[in-house]
């Protein structure tokens, strides 16, 4: 029995792990959960799950959410309170599906506590990447990726890693693939946030829709497996069936294939390095008939090639890029700017940024303090 904590419940990474859980239960013991403010939702988990301990965004909530606990469920808040769960020793696996940065410090002390980590959050690797490998490796602590690619290439990558020579991160395209992108501006956020092959969070809808997304898990990749930028080549798959590749020293390539359902690379992070039957729709190949591949076009949609020039660049410059995407999407979400500001203000923060640390490596404060600046400097921008 593993006993589990799933941090961001009520989002859908986490209502697709608790719907895995559901069907394996007797193999995990919920011991706790989180939400920020969706209070409604995560009482009605805690009900039915019964976790020992839940956490809430801010100690305003606790008074709201009290009286719909069981009443053995001990309520915590803020990042403390997610470090409050993090640390309990009855707790084996945390699963990190909250969105955006304010997960990075319990990341860490997860991976210092020596917690095996199913990580969907990408926002604090694409930060903090190099801190939290280096944590993870003198820790002896395991990180499972659950991002669709990244679980792909650890799947194909197993046993094989000192002969990888390549990877290709694929991607669908997002939903703008075949939009002019005269028009982009013109389209509701409705279209933008429908997504043709995966169901998401708004954030990560709207980064599928520029592209970011594909940026940030260039980055991902980059640090959860050691490779060069250099080393990794984007490419579109719209079918969304190949979930990435990898391509050996001789030549031969893995890939990993399946639907595009997250609950398979979700379970596979919870249950590894064992797999477990599922419900899950299998492929009919001759259905799909085809599997198609295109370079991306870096003008079209300008995020990825922020996204590589961040990465490149090291030090803050990655955390800004996160920290800025975040406050423009949502700036963009509440009707601030146009979709085609997203890029451009991303862009403005990142000229202005002053990279003190180019070439080193930051701290874990460097970073905070430069994603506290990007996020000011986004919002006052959203503003004009
Ligand atoms: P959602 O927006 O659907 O859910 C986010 C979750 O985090 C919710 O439980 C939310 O609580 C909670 N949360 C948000 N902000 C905070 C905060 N400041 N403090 C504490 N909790 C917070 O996101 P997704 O599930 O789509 O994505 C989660 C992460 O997984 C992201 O990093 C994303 O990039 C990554 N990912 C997602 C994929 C997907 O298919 N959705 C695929 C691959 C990666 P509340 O409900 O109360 O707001
Ligand atoms: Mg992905």
């Amino acid at each position: 029995m593993k006993r589990i904590a799933v941090l961001g419940s009520t989002g859908s990474i986490g209502l697709n792990t608790l719907d895995v859980i559901s069907r394996l239960k007797s193999s995990f013991d919920i011991i706790g959960l989180s939400a920020d403010s969706n209070i409604k939702l995560l009482s009605r988990q805690a009900r039915h799950f019964q976790p020992k301990i839940v956490s809430v965004g801010s100690g305003a909530l606790i008074k709201q959410i009290k009286h719909a606990l069981p009443s053995r469920t001990k309520i915590v808040s803020g990042v403390d309170g997610l470090r409050a769960i993090i640390s309990r020793g009855d707790v084996d696996l945390v699963v990190f599906a909250i969105s955006g940065s304010s997960c990075l410090i319990p990341l860490i002390d997860a991976i210092k506590n020596k917690k095996r980590i199913a990580l969907a959050n990408k926002e604090s690797l694409v930060s903090a990447g190099s801190i939290i490998m280096s944590e993870a490796k003198k820790n002896k602590v395991q990180i499972i990726p659950i991002d669709s690619e990244h679980s792909a290439i650890f799947q194909c990558l197993d046993g094989k890693r000192s002969f990888l020579s390549k990877v290709y991160l694929t991607g669908s395209g997002g939903p703008l693939l075949n939009i002019n992108e005269y028009k982009f501006d013109n389209l509701s956020r409705n279209f933008v946030l429908s997504h043709p092959k995966w169901k998401m969070g708004k954030k990560i809808s709207v980064d599928s829709a520029t592209m970011m997304n594909k940026g940030l898990e260039m980055i991902e990749a980059k640090y959860l497996f050691d490779i060069g930028e250099d080393a990794i080549e984007v490419l579109i798959h719209p079918e969304a069936i190949i979930h990435s590749m990898v391509e050996l020293v001789d030549g031969t390539i893995f890939a990993q294939l399946g639907i595009p359902d997250m609950r398979i690379p979700i379970q596979y992070a919870l249950t590894y390095p064992d797999r477990s039957r599922n419900t899950a729709k299998r492929i009919d190949f001759s259905k799909i008939r085809a599997l198609s591949f295109l370079k991306p076009d870096f003008k079209k949609f300008p995020c990825l090639e922020l996204a590589r020039q961040a990465s490149s660049a090291g030090g803050t410059a990655p955390g800004v890029l996160c920290a800025a995407d975040e406050e423009a999407v949502k700036g963009y979400l509440d009707g601030k700017i146009r979709f085609s500001d997203i890029s451009k203000i991303i862009a403005k923060v990142l000229r202005r940024h002053r990279n003190i640390m180019n070439g080193k490596n930051p701290t874990i404060d460097d970073i905070i303090e430069a994603e506290e600046w990007a996020k000011d400097e986004t919002r006052a921008i959203c503003q004009h």
